[in-house]
């Protein structure tokens, strides 16, 4: 039971010690939405940008890119990974999410999530509307119980 306890406080001090200060949120916040800017997004006319900071402080931007195949389109999330991946960085503190929505924060996709969950569960997802206002939750918070790397490795059944 001690030992339990041990550990909840270490996480919530490891969780806390992850989170960004005001002046980086609202500073990635507004990476994102200079890079809605650039969505193409012609058939939805629904603009997303993302801003994804690294452990090493180098922030990689990505927006939605459509296609008249509609199905090939890409998020704004799995864009700015992607570019930050084919750079050789993939180790991430947190990433914002920007659209144009003002009622409702920006939530990513569950595809996104996924792909998101791929780099670790434990970074930091800012879903914000454009007044800069934002939400703060962690990608286990958003897809909880997932599916990751580890798994491949899980003890299987003999065949
Ligand atoms: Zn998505």
């Amino acid at each position: 039971m001690e030992h339990q306890e041990f550990n909840e406080v270490k996480q919530v001090k490891e969780h806390e010690s992850k989170l960004l200060s005001q002046d980086k949120v609202e500073n990635l916040i507004q990476q994102a939405q200079e890079a809605k800017v650039s969505a193409y997004c012609p058939y939805s006319k629904f603009r997303v940008g993302a801003a994804l900071l690294t452990t090493s402080d180098c922030v990689f931007t990505g927006c939605n890119v459509e296609n008249a195949c509609y199905n090939l389109g890409i998020c704004a999330e799995r864009v700015a990974i992607s570019k930050a991946v084919s750079e050789g960085h993939n180790k991430f503190k947190a990433v914002a999410v920007a659209s144009d929505m003002s009622d409702q924060f920006i939530s990513p996709c569950g595809a996104c999530r996924q792909f998101m969950r791929e780099f670790g569960s434990d970074w930091l997802v800012y879903l914000s509307k454009p007044d800069g206002t934002y939400l703060e939750m962690t990608v286990n918070q958003l897809l909880p119980v997932s599916f990751g790397p580890d798994d491949l490795s899980m003890n299987k059944v003999a065949n």
